[in-house]
């Protein structure tokens, strides 16, 4: 029997463990930090409430195999729904995702026009210097103007730095190049519908769990991973977790699955690097509200770019599937705040938070009069995002490159890769990983696959 040891139990961890736990030959056991599985992907419940870490839903470009690996493989319900998303810019709600005509209605013929012009110089102007930062790359795509006013606060709110010290990674990893086929959406308003599971995103988690445990997979919650130990000639040969009650537990291993952190991860392995810079990530504080009355606007999520508005995305998720929070009267909004770990909007008691979300709610006009608060409470997410600052690659290759020289360690999945990616990345990366181990890595090396990993970049 082989024994693997999976770190970390998100959609990748758990992708692998259900593909392994159907062979006959693998024994797995799964280790993760929190009490529940699914990692970012998770839904949780509340008081009967159920909620999701964050807005999430499954784009409409998700290979077709993913989606076949859902509803059949794995029996998820998926609802299709149609995708009614607002941006505020400028003072106006824009639809979201946004179309060229929605743009000109919204933000006026002359300013357009103005945009326009202004792309199209940029366009003809010969390419001065050099695109490494986001700003640079974001100019030489769309010009200064459209930067100035339409990209570089949204880059200082999501990221919490200055634009010119995030690497034009920052743009490529969100969807941001202009290319034929973003024009095109943009131009015919594709991307309208979006698909999401009847009981929660976290449903997805939920079905692999279940079948994990079926086939006799173990997956051990409250199971902190500290360190990857190694043999004399550097083979995996056991990880050490502390248990549900503080006790240090010793597996023995020679093939170790990782989906932590990356950075965690090469603590785990050579211990901290004092004085060596870090790989950064950026937070996200998400607060739930349920109030009493339903927002005037239709819409069920809502975008807010600009920095004067303190929110980052609002959504009420119960529209996404009438099964989801059912029951309850009134609306549940999970409203997100982009952070980093230790800075003031971390920091912020609940019922401040609280105070912030009322107030813009009211501002942007989602709410006309205060609406009334049932209840409310936040989580924070530490490592939410990578976050590609200059210089990140650099520190990403040290380590991953030390961590790739140990026989039986892989690292994958968002995190393990520091890739800013979606859902049915993870489940890609996972099944294809699953395949390579089953197959005893014949064909390409496993290296070149993970490599292409990197090509992946996020949607909202
Ligand atoms: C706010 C937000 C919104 C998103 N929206 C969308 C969306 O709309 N559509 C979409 O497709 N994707 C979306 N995503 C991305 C999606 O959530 C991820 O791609 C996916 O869930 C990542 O799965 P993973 O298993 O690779 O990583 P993770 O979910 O990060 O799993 C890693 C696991 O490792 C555990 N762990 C960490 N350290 C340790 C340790 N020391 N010991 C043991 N366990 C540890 C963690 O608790 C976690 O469970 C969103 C992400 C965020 C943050």
């Amino acid at each position: 029997m082989k024994k693997v040891v999976i770190l970390g139990a998100g959609l990748t961890g758990l992708t692998i463990a259900r593909e392994l736990t159907r062979v006959k030959g693998y024994s797995v056991v799964m280790l993760e930090k929190e009490a529940y599985a699914g990692g970012l992907a998770a839904t949780l419940t509340k008081d009967g409430m159920s909620f999701d870490l964050g807005s999430h839903r499954i784009h409409p470009d998700t290979q077709a195999d993913v989606l076949r690996y859902l509803r059949s493989d794995l029996g998820v319900e998926l609802f299709k729904r149609p995708r009614k998303g607002a941006l505020y810019l400028q003072g106006k709600f824009l639809r979201y995702p946004v179309t060229i005509l929605d743009f000109i209605r919204a933000i006026s013929v002359r300013k357009s026009l103005i945009y326009f012009l202004s792309y199209l110089v940029n366009l003809l102007r010969p390419q001065k210097g050099p695109t490494t930062s986001y700003k640079q790359a974001m100019c030489a795509a769309v010009g200064e103007r459209i930067y100035a006013d339409l990209y570089e606060d949204f880059a200082w709110k999501l990221w919490g730095i200055d634009p010119v010290k995030i690497s034009a990674e920052g743009m490529h990893r969100r969807s941001l190049a202009f290319n034929w086929k973003a024009i095109r959406k943009a131009v015919l308003g594709m991307d309208r519908y979006f698909f999401y599971p009847s009981r929660g995103i976290g449903e997805i988690s939920k079905r692999l769990e279940e079948e994990i445990t079926r086939n006799h997979g173990e997956i051990l919650k409250e199971s902190k991973v500290r360190c990857v130990r190694l043999d004399r000639d550097r083979k995996v040969s056991s990880v050490v977790y502390d248990d549900p009650q503080g006790k240090s537990v010793e597996i023995e291993t020679s093939m170790v699955i990782s989906t932590i952190p990356v950075d965690t991860l090469h603590e785990c392995l050579m211990g901290s690097q004092e004085g060596a810079e870090p790989l950064k990530w950026r937070g996200l504080r998400v607060l739930y509200v349920h109030l009493k009355q339903f927002p005037s606007l239709e819409n069920d999520t809502f975008y807010f770019p600009e920095r004067r508005t303190r929110l980052g995305r609002a959504s009420v998720i119960q529209k996404f599937s009438p099964e989801l929070n059912s029951t309850l009267k009134g609306a549940l909004f999970t409203i997100e705040f982009p952070c980093s770990s230790g800075d003031p909007m971390w920091l912020k008691p609940d019922d401040e938070l609280l105070q912030i979300a009322l107030e813009d709610l009211l501002v942007t006009g989602i709410y006309k009069d205060t609406p009334e608060v049932v209840r409310s409470f936040s989580i924070r997410l530490e490592k939410a995002y990578p976050l590609y600052d200059l210089g990140w690659e650099e520190r990403f290759h040290r380590l991953f490159s030390q961590i790739n020289a140990v026989q039986g360690l892989y690292s994958i999945g968002r995190s393990g890769l520091f890739l800013h990616c979606n859902i049915d990345h993870s489940i890609l990366q996972g099944l294809e990983l699953s395949s390579q181990i089953l197959s005893a890595f014949s064909g390409g090396t496993w290296k070149d696959r993970s490599g292409q990993f990197r090509k992946f970049s996020a949607r909202d």
